[in-house]
């Protein structure tokens, strides 16, 4: 049986899916309420291009989003101009949050797309420190690469991007 908290917990992402659905409808997400002022969030940085607040199911204390005011939904939508923004601010964010909660380490996440994870359709990153005691994980297994669809991949990226 599910904690009381795993319920609410639950229960809360229901809701904030809900909304984010009804959201979507009007192309806007619940991030735009927070960037509009129209619903409270635990502001910890604000400049022309950039927000940064604390993620209201942190996954461990400190587990800030940072997101572009610019609206796009994922990272390739992104404008040049806005990235270099984030790109700009997220290691003095970093370096702040580790400064204040004392953890050493931490992990950027950054989902794209429902099928990776992403529940806000806003692009978002995540900064989430991770402590001695913290027992989430972003570990993965690797597994080795295939030389010769490696070849043929890199050259096709590679030729896309000239
Ligand atoms: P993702 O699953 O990568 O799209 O992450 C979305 C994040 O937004 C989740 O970690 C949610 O907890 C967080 N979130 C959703 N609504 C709010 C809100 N109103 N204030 C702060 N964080 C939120």
């Amino acid at each position: 049986m599910p904690s009381k908290s795993n319920q609410w917990c639950q229960l809360l992402r229901q809701f904030l899916n809900r909304v984010n659905d009804i959201m979507a409808g009007n192309g806007k997400t619940i991030f735009n309420l927070i960037l509009s002022g129209k619903i409270p969030s635990h502001k910890i940085y604000e400049d022309e291009s950039v927000y940064a607040f604390l993620d209201i199911n942190p996954l461990s204390r400190g587990h800030v989003l940072v997101i572009p005011k610019e609206e796009s939904r994922t990272m390739d939508c992104l404008s040049e101009d806005s990235a270099a923004e984030l790109g700009r601010v997220l290691p003095k964010i970093c370096r702040a949050i580790m400064k204040i909660t004392g953890a050493n380490d931490y992990n950027i996440v950054q989902n794209n797309g429902e099928n990776a994870g992403q529940t806000v359709p806003h692009l978002h990153f995540h900064i989430i420190p991770k402590y001695p005691e913290s027992n989430h994980s972003f570990i993965w297994e690797p597994k080795p690469i295939d030389h010769s669809d490696a070849m043929e991949l890199s050259r096709a990226i590679l030729e896309e991007l000239e």
